[in-house]
């Protein structure tokens, strides 16, 4: 598996740090207001690329944080009058909803800046100890010029950074390219004891602090959108590594912007849309599919027309789907003809060619063209007159792909008990075999159909969640 690697500019082979397993950190969203359909692309795209490497049997510590803490969220707590944690709070859950609604899944930890002070203290506190910052009067820089690599991701030189950048008069740091670590508190705002004011985090720090706290100094990927490269992933960089001594993130992974009609999305242009505005007019499902035909390097293009033709295209595949269900219900019993296999043997070449697609740089584009071919295949031979083992196979087929993106293709009330109880018991069997793989799968399968698995002593019970 390739994927490309901002810091070296190149596609790579995909080597974890540990076998098998996937440490991921992505930034997350400012909570001071609905989530925007330029938050979306990252959380849809990273949410397609944790799902692909599990679906490769990886094991994934996928870890994205909530910006908890901020000017734009203290200056709305001070328009509504009410705290600015009370903001935090309203529009992480909203944002939840939106997740939701596109079937992001869950981080394994979603961690919120507030609560990752102390880390942020310890770190800041490291970095003045070995030189790598200073504090002028409360205020805590990091010393750019000090951290040899500064700029090595973002391909900028520090010279050429520094003719172009002024240090603002209020300001007392040493050079213009030193940025905050810590900053004392305004009246009003909220602000967290500490060996130099009291005072608040600057923004960088806590990507540092939380991706070193949940998943060590050295992860896999890091991603994000790419208007974090600089100066954000920069300042993580030189965080981080000033830190600990060791290289931080080793693949950078960031997706390119979503322009509205060919315009950059900006609300003064009026053509803003949060996730929520486009809930009101299509499912969610049409958003993700939407993001994902698009390879996610390339800048995207969000037009109504491209809406429509994304809603189209899902609702394609879902028919699809709907329509073998119905068949395989009305089959009865009936064991795959050799010639039934054969077919299916061509089937898997669609799959082979979605595994393709993803294994290069995970080009989504590519792989939703596998997955309509499929579609298309399975229309051609879902007929009656087929096995009933045959058309499940080809339903799996289509369910199994659609997961990887993240698309819901079968309605969760559709799954019947029976269903259920027969997925379980391939499960078993799958274990039985030491196909532990394909165990996985069917109990994620069964998770996104929303049931719930309890291996007990007597055995594997199941509940609707
Ligand atoms: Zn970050």
């Amino acid at each position: 598996m390739k994927l490309y690697n901002t810091l070296t500019r190149k596609k790579e082979e995909f080597i974890p740090l540990e076998p098998g397993k996937v440490k991921m950190y992505v930034c997350g969203p400012t909570v001071y207001n609905l989530i925007h359909i330029g938050n979306a692309r990252p959380m849809i795209f990273f949410d397609t690329v944790r799902r692909y490497l599990e679906y490769k049997g990886y094991d994934v510590n996928y870890v994205s944080n909530f910006t908890d803490v901020d000017d734009k969220i203290i200056n709305k707590a001070i328009e509504e009058g009410v705290s600015a944690n009370e903001i935090a709070e309203r529009y992480i859950e909203e944002c939840k909803k939106d997740m939701a609604g596109m079937n992001v899944k869950p981080a394994t930890v979603h961690p919120l800046a507030t609560q990752e002070i102390c880390g942020m203290l310890d770190m800041i506190g490291t970095l003045i100890e070995k030189g790598y910052a200073y504090d002028v009067d409360g205020t805590v820089y990091y010393r750019t010029r000090k951290f040899k690599d500064y700029g090595k991701l973002s391909k900028k030189n520090i010279d050429d950074l520094e003719a172009g950048a002024r240090i603002a008069v209020a300001e007392q740091k040493e050079d213009p390219m030193d940025f905050v670590l810590w900053k004392p508190k305004k009246d009003g705002e909220p602000y967290w004891e500490s060996p130099w004011s009291e005072g608040r985090p600057g923004w960088h720090i806590e990507c540092s602090v939380m991706s070193k706290k949940y998943l060590g100094d050295e992860i896999d990927i890091h991603g994000g959108g790419e208007d974090l490269i600089f100066p954000h992933h920069e300042n993580e960089i030189a965080q981080s590594e000033a830190t600990s001594g060791k290289s931080f993130a080793k693949y950078w992974m960031h997706n390119a912007f979503l322009n509205i009609d060919n315009k950059k999305m900006s609300k003064s242009l009026g053509n803003f849309f949060t996730v929520r505005d486009i809930s009101e007019k299509y499912d969610l499902q049409v958003l993700r599919f939407f993001m994902l035909s698009a390879h996610y390097r390339s800048p995207l293009n969000f037009s109504g027309d491209l809406m429509e033709a994304a809603k189209n295209g899902l609702d394609r595949i879902v028919t699809a789907a709907e329509n073998l269900k119905h068949l395989v219900k009305s089959a009865g019993q009936g064991n795959m003809s050799e010639e039934e296999g054969k077919l299916i043997e061509e089937a898997d070449s669609f799959i082979k060619k979605f595994e393709e697609a993803m294994d290069d740089d995970f080009n989504t584009a590519d792989a939703v063209s596998a997955l309509f071919e499929l579609v298309k295949f399975a229309n051609t031979h879902a007929s009656s007159d087929h096995s009933e083992e045959f058309l499940q196979n080809l339903l799996d087929k289509i369910v199994k792909l659609s997961d990887i993106l993240g698309l819901i293709v079968l309605k969760k009330e559709e799954i019947l008990d029976e269903d259920i109880e027969a997925l379980i018991q391939e499960r078993q069997d799958a274990r039985k075999s030491k196909n532990f793989a394909r165990a996985d799968e069917i109990r994620d399968q069964l998770a996104d159909m929303g049931i719930l698995l309890e291996d007990t002593r007597e055995g594997v019970k199941w509940k609707r969640a």
